[in-house]
């Protein structure tokens, strides 16, 4: 197995933290402000897409490794946006923590389907906070004798990461704050609004 190593993130823009969605939404009155748009999300997938189209066009098939759920919205459209075929699996993890954060502690709910042996595969990944998952993910990856793994996260929260993880391919660099949207919950809910927005503190207090 190879190891790849980190490239610097993009900063999301003024512009976008500074946007505003549609005020007749339902969920106008529980965002409290957009940290990503919808269009840097779409114009962020087709880069990463680029890039690794690119870097595996002579690999035969690349196999795409999804964690559920909050990877659900970036894996269905990253695959899309790819240039090279590709074969897609899911687990389900469950990580010991609160409901803000995990443990590095993981159980397997649902593993791999296939074998995943001399496999190029790519992670990925909704977000990065601690890392810790992560970190646990690669390891198991590891073991299963794959001939290359690499990363791409949509998110990164620079500084609270308690273990180096080599994210070859990362989207944004996003403050310390609990984000929801584009896969992300709170509670099961807001995985499907198509930006990243933080809450208002009243939605936490319900
Ligand atoms: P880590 O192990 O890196 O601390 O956490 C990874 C997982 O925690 C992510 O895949 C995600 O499910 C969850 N997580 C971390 N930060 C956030 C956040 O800001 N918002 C949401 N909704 N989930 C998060």
């Amino acid at each position: 197995m190879t190891s790849e190593l980190a490239s610097p993130a993009s900063v999301p823009s003024a512009a976008a933290q500074a946007a505003v969605f549609d005020p007749d939404s339902w969920y106008a009155d529980q965002i409290e402000r957009t940290i990503i748009t919808e269009d840097e999300l779409r114009s962020k997938v087709a880069e990463l897409a680029d890039r690794v189209s690119s870097d595996f066009a002579d690999t035969d098939e690349l196999l795409l490794v999804g964690v559920f759920k909050g990877a659900v919205m970036f894996m269905a459209d990253f695959a899309r946006a790819l240039s090279v075929p590709v074969k897609m699996e899911f687990m389900a993890l469950s990580s010991y923590g609160n409901a803000t954060s995990s443990s590095g502690t993981v159980r397997i709910l649902k593993d791999i389907d296939s074998d995943v042996s001399g496999k190029h595969i790519v992670v990925v990944e909704d977000i990065i906070d601690s890392g810790l998952t992560l970190s646990w993910l690669l390891k198991y990856l590891d073991g299963l004798n794959p001939e290359s793994v690499s990363v791409v996260s949509m998110l990164r929260k620079p500084g609270v990461q308690r273990v180096d993880i080599p994210i070859k391919y990362l989207g944004f660099d996003i403050p310390n704050e609990f984000v929801v949207g584009y896969g992300l919950d709170y509670a099961e809910r807001y995985r499907e609004l198509p930006f990243i927005g933080v809450l208002k503190p009243q939605v936490y207090q319900r």
